[in-house]
């Protein structure tokens, strides 16, 4: 597949392209107002659902992270990408079962969803020796959150202190999927962040290293993210469009 250019004429690849640019300057501005440096905020391309050739896209404008969240679907655009592998960092963001850990492990460079123990025990053994340590956030089901993944804050400590003493993968954050129909969208990214610099203090306690990330803020509410300090945002309608509901239910 060859990569296509920054400036043909319009086509999806052109809007995609437009969109990105569009979330940069979203990015840059609510870092501004956040006073905050633009480079502390990665932006992860969320290409669940779209093809390969649509990744391309916005590669060719310079975008290198991207967010899948289906392990079979993510695994094939990786390997339909390979050729741009070195210069890709993919994200696994969706529910993990537990029968999928061992695909995930080999072909992604983090996994934002570790929700358990199992799961987390399962990406370390099955990490292959050849890559580096696998990089993990571990999603916590702030108050709000309609789905019924993620760790209950109460029950975090323990699955934090349990990854941070695995082998091959890297303890890097915390991620969360707020409701988007709330009344308040900062509150849930208030209290993500708190329970960051709570578990920073008991990772220092415990001799262990402590977390940078906070994986946190969508299409509809990425400046709200950025202003309690989301150090990555996952954006995927917003750069390739709408979905098609029936293939979006993770
Ligand atoms: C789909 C998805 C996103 C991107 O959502 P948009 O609203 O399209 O930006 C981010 N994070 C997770 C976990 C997702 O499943």
């Amino acid at each position: 597949m060859s990569v296509p250019s920054c400036s043909v004429p319009v086509s999806i690849d052109d809007v995609i392209q437009q969109s990105l640019l569009t979330v940069r300057d979203r990015v840059a501005n609510a870092a501004r107002l956040a006073q905050r440096l633009p480079e502390s905020i990665q932006l992860i391309a969320v290409s669940k659902t779209h093809p390969a050739d649509r990744v391309a896209a916005a590669y060719a404008c310079g975008q290198n992270a991207f967010g899948e969240n289906y392990p079979q679907e993510g695994v094939e655009k990786i390997q339909a990408l390979a050729a741009y592998r070195a210069h890709m960092v993919w994200h696994f963001i969706g529910t993990l079962q537990s029968n999928k850990t061992a695909v995930v492990a080999s072909h992604f460079d983090w996994v934002h969803s570790v929700d358990r123990m199992k799961i987390a025990q399962r990406l370390s053994d099955q990490r292959p020796v050849t890559l580096p340590a696998l990089q993990v956030c571990v999603h916590v089901n702030i108050s709000d959150e309609t789905s019924k993944s993620g760790v209950a804050p109460a029950a975090l400590i323990p699955l934090i202190l349990y990854v941070a003493r695995l082998p091959r993968v890297c303890l890097r954050g915390l991620m969360a999927i707020p409701s988007p129909n709330r009344s308040d969208q900062h509150a849930p990214f208030a209290q993500l962040r708190q329970l960051l610099v709570r578990c920073n203090q008991i990772l220092t306690e415990n001799n262990l290293p402590v977390m940078d990330t906070l994986s946190m803020g969508m299409s509809s509410d990425l400046e709200a993210a950025i202003s309690e300090g989301a150090t990555m945002v996952r954006v995927g309608s917003a750069i390739f469009g709408m979905r098609t509901p029936a293939k979006d239910a993770s």
